[in-house]
């Protein structure tokens, strides 16, 4: 069954409008005979493009089963040619957002579409998961099971305790998962196959006939980084900042993923020196899954202004290092520091 059903996906224009990442619509592009110049010359698919980047600004992670053109074809070419465009606007968060976005997307169809469907998807990704045995499943009460070394590659941008090894059952070189975990892992391979290929897409000159519609973006980013980068005022200091929390900021304003503990040291460093809850939530809009809605409420939990009312503090250089998140090991920082919060006055001393 699943030989018949496969060949029916693997060319089937349906299923690869809903996974255009898949090999074999890159073969389609190919086969079409489209190459960059013939890509770019396009009408209606270039349209569709457009409108994949700009529904990828406004929604980033949020994305939806959605299609963005009734015409399988145009939804096709429309991936490649997004990602094009995205290259020749050249700004990395916009790459990283429509990244994070198709795999978003990717995601919410493959939760709903059938096994023959994740299969073919799992199997184009590299990825070694299957549904269980009966056997398997009485045993773990998992449907769902992927190699441990998989694993452990795909949830290292995954936050939560629920994703560490020693909290899932795992038998025989198998981590047991349910469907919806299996997929939320394949979408993390999604995001970084589309990030590759954003990588591999070299647009020395933009083309002409692409000129206006990356003008076009360009203009929509400079209003959003209008209204998104942090004030002059907020890096003032950033001198007197610590190796960790100098890193943590780099990492947040290019996009990288630096994980939950990471996002909230940096927030509980940020306002004890005294900056706004303004100025935080900046930091994090460079966040290519940036939502102002959540953000701004859990830097103002940080801040003690909601729930309980606790002002959370730094967490301490020990506990920084736990995370993995010190900076050479503290070589850098003054002798005996405890805390981040010291490293200013710490250092004044060393010099001073
Ligand atoms: S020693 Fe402390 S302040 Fe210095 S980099 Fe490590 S965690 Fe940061």
């Amino acid at each position: 069954m699943a030989r018949d059903v496969t060949s029916f996906y693997l060319s089937s224009k349906e299923f690869l409008a809903k996974y255009p990442f898949h090999s074999r619509a890159r073969g389609y592009v190919t086969l079409a005979d489209l190459s960059v110049d013939e890509l770019v010359r396009g009408g209606g698919e270039l349209v569709v493009a457009e409108r994949r980047i700009v529904r990828a600004l406004e929604r980033g992670e949020d994305a939806g089963a959605v299609m963005h053109s009734d015409d399988p074809d145009e939804e096709i070419v429309s991936f490649p040619m997004a990602v094009l465009l995205a290259a020749a606007v050249g700004d990395r968060w916009l790459q990283r957002r429509l990244a994070l976005y198709e795999s978003r997307r990717a995601e919410a169809f493959l939760q709903s579409d059938d096994d023959a469907a994740l299969h073919e998807v799992l199997s184009d990704l590299g990825i070694t998961a299957s549904r269980c045995g009966r056997d398997e499943e009485d045993r773990t009460g998992y449907p769902y099971k992927i190699s441990v070394a998989d694993y452990l590659r795909l949830i290292r941008g995954l936050d939560g305790a629920e994703w560490r090894l020693v909290n899932r059952t795992v038998w025989r070189g198998w981590v047991f998962t349910t469907r919806s975990e299996l997929v939320r892992l394949v979408a993390e391979e999604i995001e970084s196959r589309i990030l590759r290929r954003l990588e591999e897409v070299k647009v020395p000159r933009v083309p002409e006939q692409i000129r206006e519609v990356v003008e076009r973006i360009r203009g929509m980013l400079a209003s959003r980084y209008a209204r998104r980068l942090p004030s002059a005022e907020v890096s003032r200091d950033e001198a007197t900042w610590p190796p960790c929390m100098l890193a943590l900021k780099s990492a947040l304003l290019s996009g990288s993923k630096v994980g939950h503990f990471g996002n909230f040291a940096f927030a509980a460093f940020l306002l004890s020196a005294g900056y706004s809850v303004e100025d935080v939530v900046s930091f994090y809009a460079q966040r290519p899954d940036f939502n102002e809605r959540i953000a701004r409420y859990q830097v103002e939990h940080i801040a003690g202004m909601r729930g309980s009312r606790t002002k959370y503090s730094v967490p301490s250089c020990q506990t920084m290092r736990a995370h993995g998140l010190c900076i050479e090991d503290g070589r850098l920082c003054p002798k005996g520091i405890r805390n981040p919060r010291q490293y200013a006055r710490l250092r004044g001393r060393t010099t001073g």
